[in-house]
């Protein structure tokens, strides 16, 4: 047994910790939902990594979660006898925090607390989830004894939640993790914070914990014989109180229930474990499918974006198992990317066990049922949109620019794609429009869908290029999000109604449905008197640019502006050439 060595807490942990310690956070009890939760992934791990690796050793017979109390010391214990954690990952998993965008967090939560917002600081943990730091809610002290499947030397890892955390080697630990939560002697008189109270502990087990796929057992004390009625078979000699072990979950796979069995709070808490989110999903989708192929799914489109949803390494995938068997909980092989930010579980009767990553891809079941999959979470959100316009819109604001990111990568579904986006637009200031109510506004003699591109609706609105449009009352889709620019280069219409671009080529407002068709007009007599009228000047301003321009010549597009820069009919937009740049190409 190594000696106790004192560590820092990583700046940010530090502060969320000192944030989570005082907090407001309504219910408490939730603390146990996350260490429960904690136990239960780390079970799944271990029974994988056994399955694969048939060296590990570790002893898989009787994996569970055990709930100890001591109502005289004051202390609830949660053990699991999963994976466990080496000496690195106790540092790196709890002594700070991965999540991207904590800081920002952080800074907001500081704000809340020091206004005294109570119901802000409430609902900005709510949102972020502190996962085991929520510990701190209950605890004063928290004691954490944990090994690593395959590894000798255990680490003790304790804490009271301010600045420093201590760390000890131990030459003997059981293999898995102890979490020992020393309880606040504040909340002492209070019976509901009695967490070693086995009634409290159930309760709070069915309510929130009731799906998880291990037994949660804890030890209960029933009056020996004599006190009360006769137990039957098992007692002992003694009429003492009696220990009996009692499983408090019923550990049912909520997928493979039906769905007229489950109330919503229980797909809410099943959300809460799979997509480690405290907030409540914003849609659920439970399908199965029968026949040769097998499988069933419960999804979730969370009610916000994740923090690194639009992050280069951000995470994402769902949760696969094997008839019951946890496989991974980020497999991206079964939905696209665009639907990253889509959380669940999908159960595939018909999958080895031993199924690589890489063999995921190729394999014709995950590819079928990655098509299904798509199907339904697209037919979903079409259906959110008849119902619930305001469920749709939170879901448009949250993952609009994710989902339109498949406009470029998936070709099946592109016209649904493109059936089920909104987009800003000159038509209404706050509400964004459909492709379909746009081409139902469109005036007399108009055959485009226009729509100018750019940084903030704001500078696209005093966009000169947008003038003679409005002035002919026709409608410009304003289009605001880096995709846009890479979408709208690539497709050409929505069903036989071409889009274009005001801000490319030649746009002639007066002979709409030839947009760039400058050869074959015919011109008018005044018109051609009005270039004769130009002529120096446009000579002038074209030696005065130079190279910086290819041409100078008349619009009939501005209305107030005296001039406006064009691109090509085929050049890329300022806003992508940006982005390229920013790329790096
Ligand atoms: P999250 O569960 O969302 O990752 P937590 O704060 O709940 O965040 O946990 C942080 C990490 O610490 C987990 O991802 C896991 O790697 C590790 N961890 C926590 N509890 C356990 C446990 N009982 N056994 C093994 N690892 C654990
Ligand atoms: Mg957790």
């Amino acid at each position: 047994t190594g000696k106790v060595e004192t560590h820092e807490f990583q700046a940010e942990s530090r502060q969320l910790l000192q944030l989570v310690v005082h907090s407001v956070y309504s219910n408490k009890d939730i603390f146990l939902r996350e260490l429960i939760s904690n136990a239960s992934d780390a079970l799944d791990k271990l029974r994988l990594e056994s399955l694969r690796d048939s060296d590990l050793g570790a002893d898989t017979s009787d994996l569970h979660i055990a709930l100890e109390t001591d109502a005289e010391a004051r202390t609830l214990t949660v053990r699991d006898n999963g994976i466990g954690m080496s000496r690195e990952e106790v540092t790196s998993l709890i002594g700070t925090i991965a999540k991207s965008g904590t800081a920002e967090f952080v800074r907001k939560l500081k704000e809340a607390s020091e206004n005294k917002d109570a119901a802000a600081s409430a609902d900005l943990i709510g949102s972020f989830g502190v996962g085991f730091y929520s510990s701190f809610m209950v605890a004063d002290k928290v004691t954490l004894v944990t090994r690593r499947a395959g590894e000798q030397t255990g680490t003790r890892w304790e804490s009271a939640g301010e600045g420093t955390y201590e760390l000890q080697a131990l030459d003997e630990a059981p293999q898995g993790t102890a979490v020992t939560l020393h309880l606040k002697p504040e909340d002492a008189e209070d019976r509901l914070f009695d967490y070693t109270d086995t009634g409290r502990l159930r309760q709070i087990v069915r309510r929130h914990s009731d799906f998880i796929p291990w037994p949660v057992r804890t030890t209960v004390e029933r009056p020996g014989k004599g006190e009360g009625e006769d137990e039957g078979e098992g007692e002992g000699e003694d009429a003492g109180p009696q220990q009996t072990v009692e499983t408090l979950n019923s550990m049912k796979a909520l997928w493979a229930r039906s769905p007229e069995d489950i109330s919503e709070e229980e797909y809410k808490e099943f959300y809460r474990h799979v997509g480690h989110d405290w907030t409540d999903p914003l849609e659920t989708i439970h399908t199965r499918a029968e026949g040769t192929f097998e499988y069933q799914a419960v999804l979730f489109i969370p009610s916000h974006a994740p923090l690194d949803l639009y992050q280069q390494d951000g995470k994402g995938g769902v949760h696969l198992y094997v008839r019951r068997v946890f496989i991974m909980d980020d497999c991206t092989s079964l939905l696209p990317d665009y639907l990253r930010f889509v959380k669940g579980v999908v159960d595939a009767q018909d999958l080895s066990l031993n199924v690589s990553r890489e063999a995921l891809q190729q394999d014709r079941q995950i590819q079928l049922m990655h098509r299904r999959l798509v199907k339904k979470i697209l037919s979903t959100v079409k259906s959110m949109r008849t119902k619930d316009a305001e469920r749709y819109r939170t879901f448009w604001r949250e993952f609009g620019p994710a989902m339109k990111e498949g406009l470029l990568s998936d070709f099946d579904n592109r016209e649904t794609l493109l059936d089920l986006a909104s987009f800003p637009s000159t038509h209404d200031p706050e509400e964004q429009t459909s492709l379909r109510d746009y081409v139902s506004r469109m005036k007399e003699g108009q055959e485009h869908i226009y729509f100018l591109t750019g940084e903030s609706r704001a500078r696209l609105e005093n966009s000169p290029h947008i003038e003679a449009f409005q002035a002919k009352g026709y409608e410009v889709l304003l289009l605001t999000d880096r995709v846009d620019e890479v979408w709208a280069e690539q497709i050409r219409e929505f069903e036989g109604t071409p889009l274009q671009s005001i801000a490319k080529g030649q746009v002639d407002l007066d002979a709409d449905g030839d947009g760039e068709g400058e050869d074959a007009q015919e011109r008018s007599a005044e018109e051609q008197q009005r270039e004769q009228d130009f002529e120096p000047l446009l000579g002038w301003l074209g030696t005065a640019l130079g190279d910086d321009v290819k041409e100078v010549r008349l619009s009939s597009r501005l209305t107030t502006s005296p001039a406006c820069i064009v691109g090509d009919a085929h050049d890329v937009t300022p806003n992508l050439e940006k982005m390229y740049r920013a790329m790096g190409q």
